[in-house]
């Protein structure tokens, strides 16, 4: 069982290799969110992973929730994924040329994901998403795209309006650097309010080229979509001929074998993935109707390229990835182990006497200190950050490393094991009630 009383972490090590890299690397880091600032407190550095566990420089060993922002769905270091990793090591690690690996990916991600006729591997979300923006412009004619306030599509020009995860953890509502011609493009309205999307579409006549949003939202913490919003949405874009897109980077293969499209049943017209579909590895991809995706040059007009695309150590991992996780109870324990785990924190926060609200979908999850429900980025944003910041410290003193923002999701594996949870659900009793 967890230890009972909050000890003092030693964390020797962490501040001295982060302090090292605050001199090398800005702000220390190589994405912003992992400094830890909006929590307080030093990162801590990690040393090694395997399945549902974390170990940092200082051997300080956690249960850990944030699985490298999602990908590490199988568990960390799983065996399977490194021996194949390993065989295919010996066979090169970079072709920059067609190669089988790359049909056997393709041909899972189309039988799983209903949109998806044919697809286009990349190396990161970011890549797929502004990609995939160039085919809705491409294929449309039109300039203007539509996202919604706290969505985060990764750190492209056009996406750095209103964003989520780090932009909105840093309070970074827009960014220096991007043009305003391209901020002007991007339309921003409000989740789970599809009377926002009308007005826009209304306000900017034949202008639209196409929407994109996280059919759950992970980016300003987890917000569940209402099933008539995302009907909504598919209803709005095919009567004004507007690209549907469902950026799929984090809902994809996590929370169903099909993604967020197969389990609320709406169908967009081009979806983008990353995380989950690269086990691990750098990758990313978009993917949609044949006809809009034979734009994609060469078959097409519209230039997208990469030398590491279709990287077959990438292609590997996530053939194996996909693979475990079309096995018979995967989604089921995903499922299981996420609801116990946000139902045991909710109750701990009850008999505490802390507001709390919160749910899940397979393995993805969220809390906020606020009586709730969220439903939008507003509601978020009224929760209290400065009690997450104390429980995440806590946490961490417990032996749970928890997203070090209340704007992430968390994120569960096929390793966490009902004991893991358990013991999670007896650390945030601890610190729950030392808050
Ligand atoms: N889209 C969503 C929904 C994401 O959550 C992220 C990253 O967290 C991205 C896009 C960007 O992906 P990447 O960080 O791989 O560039």
């Amino acid at each position: 069982a967890a230890p009972a009383t909050a000890t003092k972490l030693n964390t020797k090590r962490s501040e001295e290799i982060f302090k090292e890299a605050q001199e090398l690397l800005p702000g220390g880091v190589n994405s912003p969110v992992r400094a830890f600032k909006s929590v307080g407190g030093q990162p801590i550095v990690f040393d090694h992973v395997k399945g549902a566990y974390c170990w940092d420089a200082d051997n300080n060993k956690y249960i850990d929730y944030v699985g490298s922002w999602g990908p590490a769905i199988v568990g960390h270091a799983n065996d399977e994924v490194n021996e194949a990793l390993k065989a295919q090591i010996e066979k090169g690690t970079s072709f920059g040329a067609p190669c089988e690996l790359e049909n056997v990916l393709a041909k899972m991600v189309i039988e799983r994901v209903p949109s998806v006729e044919m697809v286009r591997f990349v190396n990161s979300g970011t890549e797929a998403c502004l990609s995939v923006v160039r085919l809705m412009r491409a294929y449309t004619g039109r300039e203007k795209i539509i996202k919604f306030t706290g969505c985060y599509h990764g750190h492209a020009d056009q996406f750095l309006v209103q964003a989520g995860s780090g932009v909105l953890t840093l309070g970074l509502s827009d960014s220096p650097g991007v043009p305003a011609t391209t901020a002007a493009a991007t339309l921003t309205a409000q989740y789970n309010d599809i009377e926002s999307v009308k007005a826009l579409f209304e306000a900017n006549k034949g202008e639209i080229a196409g929407l994109i949003l996280e059919p759950v939202v992970g980016n300003s913490g987890f917000i569940p979509p209402t099933k008539e919003f995302l009907q909504g949405l598919r209803d709005v874009c095919t009567k004004e001929g507007a690209v549907l897109c469902f950026d799929e980077v984090m809902t994809g293969f996590r929370i169903a074998k099909g993604c967020a499209q197969e389990y609320f049943g709406i169908t967009p017209d081009v979806t983008t993935m990353g995380k989950v579909i690269g086990g691990g590895l750098p990758v990313g991809a978009y993917g949609g109707k044949k006809e809009l995706m034979q734009m994609v040059a060469p078959a097409g007009p519209m230039y997208q390229a990469g030398t590491l695309s279709g990287n077959p150590l990438a292609m590997v991992a996530g053939i194996k990835t996909l693979e475990i996780l079309a096995r018979p109870g995967a989604y089921e324990h995903l499922d299981k182990v996420t609801k116990r785990l946000i139902s045991g924190i909710l109750d701990a926060a009850k008999e505490t006497g802390h507001a709390m609200c919160g749910g899940s979908i397979s393995g993805m999850f969220g809390f906020f200190f606020c009586e709730g429900p969220v439903s939008s980025f507003e509601d978020a944003k009224a929760s209290d950050t400065a009690k997450f910041g104390k429980f995440h410290r806590g946490m961490l003193e417990q032996g749970v490393y928890l997203a070090p923002s209340q704007f992430e999701a968390g994120f569960t594996s096929l390793a966490h094991t009902e004991e893991d949870i358990d013991r999670t659900i007896e650390a945030a009793r601890t610190v729950l009630k030392s808050l």
